[in-house]
C-alpha cells in the first residue's frame, strides 16, 4: 500500500492509497481535484517509479474504490478516469453523490438550510455559511459508478466494512493486518459529525455504532486514515474517539442544564466553540447539532418552545434537559 499525499484544499492534505498485489492495481480515493490535488496525484505516481521502482503508473490503475462521498476523497475521480480504464466502486448509499452530484448538492443545500434555520443561526451568518458551503463544491462533476460495495464484500482479498456516520456510505477496507480507515478513524482529529436530519445515515448514533463494530476486528497492526499519520494502536484510538464524544455529550447536557433560558443549537455552538471562524463555524454548528440530535433522539432532551414551534413563524428549536 502506497500513500499519496494530495493537497485537497489549502493546508489540508488527503491521502489517496494505491494498493498493489490485491487484484488489479487499485486506487483508494482520488484527492479532491481542486487546486494542485491532481498534480500531487500525478507526482505521487512518478515517485513510485523513481523512488520505489514500481512500474504501475496512473494509466495502469484498473479499479478505483471511493471510501465515501466527500469531495476531498472523490473530487479527483473525473481526472483519474481521464487517464486510465478503471472500474469505479463505492457503497450504495454514496452512489448518488458520484453519479448525480449536481442533484445531491441542490438537495443537500436545502437540507442544510433547513437545519440552520431550526438551529437558530442568524440570517446574515446563515447566508455567509451557505456561500462557503457552495464554494467548496463548485469544481466537482458527476461521474459513473460500475460496482456497488456492501458490508462484508471481499474484493480480491480486501474486505469491505460499511461504517456509516461520518458519511452515509462510508466504508473501511481490511487488507490483512492493515486497515484503510478512511475518515472513520483518524490519528489526531475526531472525524466530523453532522446530524442525520441533514442526511440520513449520518449522525452520531450511527457513527458510535460503527466505531464499536470495528472493535471486533482482530490482528490489525496499522490503520491508515484518509488524513493524518498512521495509527498503530487502533483499539486505543477507538477508545479515545468514543470517550471524546461521551464527554462532549455530557458537556452539551451540562450547558443546557445551566442555561437560564433553554438554548438553541446555535447558542450552544457559541459556548462549545467560541473560537470557530469561517468554514469551521459551519463544521462547529453541525458538530453541536449532531450531539444535540443524539441526546434528543434518546430522550435526554425535550423541546422547550413547543407552542412557538406550532406557529408559522419558523422559530428555532429551544432545548431543555428532561
Ligand atoms: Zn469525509
Ligand atoms: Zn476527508
Amino acid at each position: 500500500v502506497y500513500r499519496i499525499p494530495c493537497e485537497a484544499f489549502p493546508d489540508f492534505v488527503v491521502y489517496a492509497h494505491l494498493v498493489l498485489g490485491a487484484g488489479p492495481p487499485t486506487l483508494v480515493d482520488t484527492g479532491s481535484g481542486y487546486g494542485q490535488s491532481n498534480d500531487h496525484l500525478r507526482e505521487g505516481f512518478a515517485r513510485l517509479r523513481s523512488e520505489f521502482s514500481e512500474r504501475a503508473g496512473l494509466a495502469d490503475v484498473r479499479r478505483v474504490i471511493i471510501t465515501h462521498g466527500h469531495v476531498d476523497h472523490f473530487g479527483g475521480l473525473a481526472f483519474v478516469l481521464d487517464h486510465c480504464q478503471a472500474e469505479v466502486a463505492v457503497h450504495g448509499l454514496d452512489r448518488r453523490v458520484l453519479v448525480a452530484y449536481e442533484e445531491r448538492v441542490v438537495m443537500a443545500t436545502r437540507a442544510l438550510r433547513a437545519f440552520l434555520d431550526l438551529a437558530g443561526v442568524p440570517a446574515d451568518v446563515c447566508q455567509r455559511l451557505m456561500a462557503m458551503y457552495g464554494f467548496s463544491k463548485r469544481h466537482v462533476h458527476s461521474t459513473r459508478v460500475d460496482r456497488i460495495l456492501s458490508d462484508g464484500d471481499v474484493v480480491d482479498g480486501m474486505e469491505v466494512r460499511h461504517v456509516p456516520g461520518h458519511c452515509p456510505g462510508q466504508v473501511v477496507l481490511v487488507l490483512g493486518n492493515v486497515l484503510l480507515s478512511a475518515d472513520h478513524v483518524l490519528a489526531r482529529t475526531s472525524p466530523h459529525q453532522a446530524p442525520e436530519s441533514i442526511t440520513a445515515w449520518m449522525g452520531l448514533g450511527h457513527y458510535l455504532e460503527s466505531l464499536a463494530r470495528l472493535r471486533g476486528l482482530e490482528g490489525i497492526e496499522m490503520a491508515l486514515g484518509g488524513h493524518e499519520e498512521p495509527i498503530t494502536d487502533l483499539g486505543r484510538r477507538i477508545d479515545q474517539l468514543e470517550f471524546g464524544h461521551r464527554r462532549k455529550l455530557d458537556k452539551v447536557l451540562g450547558l443546557i442544564r445551566e442555561s437560564s433560558e433553554p438554548p438553541t443549537i446555535w447558542e450552544l455552538t457559541g459556548r462549545m466553540y467560541p473560537k470557530a471562524k469561517g468554514f469551521h463555524e459551519l463544521l462547529a454548528v453541525e458538530e453541536a447539532g449532531a450531539h444535540v440530535e443524539f441526546l434528543d433522539q434518546r430522550g435526554d432532551l425535550a423541546v422547550a418552545n413547543l407552542e412557538e414551534m406550532e406557529s408559522d413563524s419558523r422559530p428555532a428549536v429551544r432545548y431543555r434537559a428532561t
